[in-house]
């Protein structure tokens, strides 16, 4: 796979497709993490004299950028420049009229964003000709192509992956960083292994856990995962998340865990609450004993002390997915717990998913202020959850394929 190291870009146009898909409260960036991350890229192409086009997506609009103003990348590109420390020239368009004056203006060393690529149907249309049509007007704007997006490489989608098909293509530092890492946890892992999952996404992630059982020690389950597999066993959930449907493939991986010598640790005890609400009336009870007008938001204090102490002495540690309602103080303890006792494991560990990643930023335990979040003692924090899954689950990423093509 090529990187940009192997590209000559000085004077040309490098269209690079970014992961900004920043969490937002109204206008305000609430983590900044993923513009962090596609800053080396940028700015290694920017001082090499590259005019450089960004394209990225956030969140997943309906409308247009005038009915659906929420999903614009107008704050992105603020941010962008204040990290960037040189202005960030912005088009109200993705492939329009605003799009063709601002790339027709960059000069030399200088950089435009694009309006959400996802403002445009096209981009994820399942359709590979309308898809084509569209890469080829991103195309348009170039003479090369760098795949930067790493959140977005398990996407088949006209900025990922039909627009490499289309000019010359290369990997962005981010991407060959992340592949790195996930490398890590897939050849010559260090054992013992553990792989801790939790969060709200609970059928997108069991699929994850039917390959670790060849790979993993040991399996922490966490966060709203939790109730499929209490329930599996035969106990009261209550009002929790359940997912009824995949009832039976979890007992079967019970099953296979106890086979096969994978530990699978559930939580002993549960927060459970009256409501999904910050100030719910909440009480820790037996991970058995749910009461049925409750629901579990989160692992109890005795989890946690379990949690922390399965992980001590690991030496390798995937983590996706919070183990509660983390948002919210009275939920958070054992998000707390797990960050902690990953920490105090001093082993090699990777975060990967977007509220994980907030979860540790916003709990403490990662510094922002270096600029290098992701590179102090946690290891790695992943800019892409879904992406990383798809790669631990074996599964081809279009927008590496591509590259490698
Ligand atoms: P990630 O983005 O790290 O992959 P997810 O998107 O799957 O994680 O899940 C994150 C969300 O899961 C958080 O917003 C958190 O509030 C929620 N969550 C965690 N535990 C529970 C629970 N027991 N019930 C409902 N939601 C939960
Ligand atoms: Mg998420």
């Amino acid at each position: 796979m090529k990187t940009i190291d192997d590209l000559e870009v000085s004077g040309k146009r490098v269209l690079v497709r970014a992961d900004l898909n920043v969490p937002l409260d109204g206008t305000r960036i609430t983590d900044d993490g993923r513009i962090r991350a596609s800053v080396p890229t940028l700015s290694a192409l920017l001082e090499r004299g590259a005019k450089v086009i960004v394209t990225a997506h956030l969140g997943r609009p309906k409308g247009d950028p005038e009915t659906d103003k929420k999903y614009s990348l107008a704050p992105v590109a603020a941010r962008l420049a204040e990290l960037l420390g040189k202005p960030v020239a912005f088009a109200a368009d993705t492939v329009g009229e605003s799009a063709k004056a601002t790339v027709a203006a960059l000069g030399d060393g200088e950089i435009a964003l694009l309006e959400n690529v996802r403002f445009n149907p096209a981009e994820t249309s399942k359709d590979a000709v309308e898809r084509g049509k569209f890469a080829d007007e991103l195309a348009a704007f170039a003479d090369l192509f760098v795949s930067d997006g790493f959140g977005a490489v398990h996407r088949r989608h006209a900025s990922v992956y039909d627009v490499a098909e289309d000019l010359p293509s290369a990997a962005g530092y981010l991407i060959t960083k992340e592949l790195d890492v996930l490398k890590r946890l897939t050849e010559n892992v260090e054992r013992p292994y553990a792989v801790v999952l939790g969060g709200s996404k609970v059928s997108d992630k069991l699929a994850v856990i039917d390959n670790l059982l060849d790979k993993a020690d040991r399996i922490l389950i966490g966060g709203g995962m939790v109730f499929t597999f209490l329930k599996a066993q035969g106990h009261e959930v209550g009002k929790s998340l359940l997912e009824e449907d995949q009832l039976e493939t979890v007992t079967g991986y019970l099953e296979r865990a106890k086979d096969s010598g994978v530990e699978i640790v559930l939580p002993v005890d549960i927060v459970a609450a009256t409501a999904f609400a910050a100030d719910a009336e909440h009480e820790v009870v037996a991970a058995d004993a749910i009461p049925a007008d409750r629901l579990g938001l989160d692992i109890g204090p005795e989890s946690g002390k379990l949690f922390a102490a399965k992980l001590a002495g690991t030496k390798t540690v995937f983590w996706n997915g919070p183990m509660g309602v983390f948002e919210m103080e009275a939920f958070a303890g054992g998000t707390r717990a797990v960050a902690q006792g990953l920490l105090d494991s001093g082993a090699f560990t990777v975060v990967g998913g977007g509220d994980s990643a907030a979860a540790v930023r916003q709990l403490g335990f990662v510094s922002d202020d270096n600029g290098h979040s992701d590179e102090d003692a946690f290891g790695h924090i992943s800019t892409g959850g879904g992406a990383s899954l798809e790669y631990l689950e074996g599964k081809l990423l279009p927008g590496i394929t591509v590259l490698e093509g």
